[in-house]
C-alpha cells in the first residue's frame, strides 16, 4: 500500500515536471520576451519613440500635430492599447503636437514632462486633454528615475534648472541601460544643458544616442560626443526640412567618429532590437 502511494506520487510529480518544462519552453519560445525594441517613428520633422519591453510601451513624445494620423495607425499596428509611460520631452509642436489625439485615443498610465508651460493652443490641448482622463504630470527633472521595469534602468538626466531662457533646454534627456547596452534619449537639449549633463560627471557612454535637436549645430557637441561615444546615432527629422536638420557639421563630426547614422527622413522608421548584450536594426 505505502509502496503504490509512493508511485503514484512519483508519476503525479513527474507529470507536473513536464507540464512545467512545457510551459518554460513555451515562455522561452516567444521572441518577443526580455528583448527591448525601440522604434523610432517617421514622423516627419519631429521626435516620437516608442520603447517596448515585456507588454510595456513608453512614448517619448507625440511628434507634431500634422503626423498623427501616421502616428496612431503605427501604434495601433504593433496593436499597442495602453501606454504605460509617455514623456513630453519639452512643448514644442514637433514634440508634443500630436499628444493631445495620442491621450484622446490611448489609456495613458503615467505621463512625465518638465516643469515648464508654453503659451499655445497644442499645449493647453495636452493639457486638456490630461485633466479629462484625470492623468497627473509627474515632474521629468535631473535624477528621476522612471519605473519601466525591474530589468531596466531609466533615469533622467535633465533638465537640471528651472530657468532656461531657451524652451529646447528644458528637455527630459533620459538614460536607458538594459544589461550591458546604453541609450540616451535627448530631447532638443543643446550644448549648454549636455555641458551640464558632463559637468556632473555621470556615465553617459552609450551604444545609441538620439542626437539632440534633430541633429542641429546647437546640440552634438564636441566634448558630449566623446563622452557619449555611441556606435549608432538616431536623427529624428523631415525630408527636406527648412532647419536643414541634420547639420552637416554633425554628420561630418559623427562620420570621422566611424559613427553609424540613421535618419528617419531617409530610412523611414527605424526600429532597433536589443537584448541586454546586443543591439540590432530589424528593419
Ligand atoms: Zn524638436
Amino acid at each position: 500500500m505505502f509502496n503504490s502511494k509512493k508511485y503514484i506520487f512519483l508519476i503525479v510529480s513527474i507529470l507536473m515536471l513536464f507540464s512545467s518544462c512545457n510551459l518554460k519552453n513555451r515562455f522561452y519560445d516567444d521572441i518577443n520576451e526580455n528583448i527591448l525594441k525601440i522604434h523610432f517613428i517617421n514622423v516627419g520633422q519631429g521626435d516620437s519613440t516608442l520603447l517596448q519591453f515585456n507588454n510595456k510601451n513608453l512614448l517619448i513624445d507625440s511628434g507634431p500635430l500634422n503626423s498623427f494620423e501616421n502616428t496612431i495607425k503605427y501604434l495601433k499596428k504593433l496593436k499597442v492599447k495602453q501606454l504605460d509611460y509617455v514623456i513630453a520631452t519639452h512643448p514644442h509642436e514637433d514634440h508634443i503636437g500630436a499628444m493631445s489625439e495620442i491621450i484622446k485615443t490611448f489609456e495613458v498610465k503615467k505621463f512625465y514632462a518638465p516643469k515648464v508651460t508654453s503659451n499655445t493652443d497644442y499645449f493647453y490641448n495636452m493639457i486638456k486633454e490630461l485633466k479629462k482622463s484625470n492623468i497627473k504630470i509627474n515632474i521629468a527633472k535631473d535624477q528621476i528615475k522612471l519605473p519601466f521595469d525591474a530589468k531596466i534602468k531609466c533615469v533622467f538626466l535633465s533638465p537640471n534648472s528651472s530657468n532656461y531662457t531657451n524652451l529646447n533646454n528644458y528637455s527630459a534627456v533620459l538614460k536607458i541601460t538594459y544589461g550591458r547596452c546604453n541609450f540616451l534619449f535627448t530631447g532638443d537639449a543643446e550644448s549648454l544643458v549636455e555641458q551640464e549633463i558632463l559637468d556632473k560627471r555621470y556615465n553617459i557612454s552609450c551604444q545609441v544616442l538620439k542626437l539632440g535637436h534633430h541633429g542641429s549645430s546647437t546640440s552634438t557637441c564636441d566634448q558630449f560626443l566623446e563622452k557619449t561615444s555611441p556606435n549608432v546615432a538616431i536623427a529624428s527629422c523631415g525630408k527636406n526640412n527648412i532647419f536643414n536638420h541634420p547639420n552637416k557639421k554633425t554628420l561630418q563630426k559623427l562620420a570621422e567618429k566611424g559613427v553609424k547614422l540613421y535618419r528617419t527622413d531617409i530610412d523611414g522608421t527605424i526600429v532597433l532590437v536589443c537584448n541586454g548584450s546586443n543591439i540590432k536594426k530589424s528593419n
